[in-house]
């Protein structure tokens, strides 16, 4: 018999990944190409049809796909439809499953944006099995993230629910992307964690290696490792990103009461230094019958987190 497997795309700014995973998470083959290589949206969706078959091609006998699910930015659940996703090159509103429909015209094919992907992800494969209450937190250049409620992803009226990234921590604050001022990301993500760093330098004496690198050549990274060799300038820094984080945590258990919140991405790999000051935080101002009751995880999707996150979404809806 054939084995069921599901088509996982993940759409970054940079290269689309995809991979055919099983519904016990085995990784069975992939592929990639460039998101950015064609300006027509028509040339990309062919190329990477092609790509698709042909990775599929050796495994015809032994696989049978059920369905197609997609991770994109700006991915809109309910039109199926990616809108103005300010890191693609199309900026309109792009109906990418009917045009996927045109390729695969009996397979059901589902998207979402990526952190609800992530989310998904994280319930079907990864540490949030069996749990109907969590929310995940995806770090990386912003924040983004997906809210489990009941056993279901809270996609909202308009399909653009859990942006915890932009809620206000600090009105008139930094400057964000979005247009606005003061938006959790600007404070937790890998940008936000440069910025602190020069907010600290600003701040403090301490002496630090790290007063000699450029703005635009600062890495997050660079912030986690001198912070673990004793860099009063990176502890601080990280400190202040978990005070920030924590005391939105704190607010968002008011509303859902999560069991767990899954932490994911390139900070979260910053472990203690980010996890400490964040639990620290929100217990300090979580609503007491909160109190440490919400455990606060890292991911346990690792490599392909988001190809697993798009193939977890198949899975999910076809309740497999
Ligand atoms: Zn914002």
């Amino acid at each position: 018999m054939k084995k069921q497997v599901a088509l996982g795309i993940d759409i970054g700014g940079t290269n689309t990944t995809f991979g055919f995973i099983d519904r016990d998470g085995n990784y069975l083959a992939d592929g990639n190409i460039q998101t950015q290589k064609h300006e027509d949206i028509n040339d990309y969706l062919k190329e990477l049809y092609m790509e698709i078959e042909k990775t599929l091609d050796p495994h015809r006998q032994e696989f049978n796909v059920i369905g197609i699910g997609i991770g994109a930015p700006n991915g809109n659940y309910y039109k199926g439809a990616i809108e103005f996703a300010p890191n693609l090159r199309w900026h309109d509103v792009i109906p990418l499953c009917d045009m996927m429909k045109e390729f695969y015209p009996n397979l059901p094919i589902f998207l979402t944006n990526d952190a609800n992907a992530a989310a998904i992800g994280e319930m079907v494969y990864g540490g949030a099995k069996g749990m109907k209450d969590f929310i995940m937190v995806t770090l990386g250049t912003g924040l983004g993230s997906g809210f489990v409620a009941n056993g279901q992803l809270i996609y909202g009226s308009d399909g653009f629910a859990g942006e915890l990234g932009h809620i206000i921590v600090s009105p008139n604050g930094r400057q964000c992307g979005c247009g606005r001022n003061g938006c959790l990301e600007t404070y937790v993500s890998a940008t936000g964690v440069k910025r602190t760093a020069y907010k600290m330098m600003a701040k403090y004496n301490y002496p630090s290696d790290l007063r000699l690198v450029p703005f635009n050549e600062m890495t997050a990274k660079m912030v986690c490792d001198a912070a673990l060799k004793g860099d009063m300038i990176a502890i601080n820094t990280f400190k202040y990103t978990g005070k920030m984080l924590g005391e939105a945590l704190a607010n968002m258990v008011a509303i859902t009461s999560p069991e767990a919140i899954f932490l994911f991405g390139g900070l979260a790999k910053a472990g203690d230094l980010l996890f400490e000051p964040t639990k620290d935080h929100m217990e300090m101002n979580v609503l007491k019958i909160f109190a440490n009751k919400v455990k606060l995880l890292p991911s346990q999707l690792d490599k392909n987190a988001a190809i697993y996150g798009a193939a977890a979404l198949v899975w999910n809806e076809l309740k497999l």
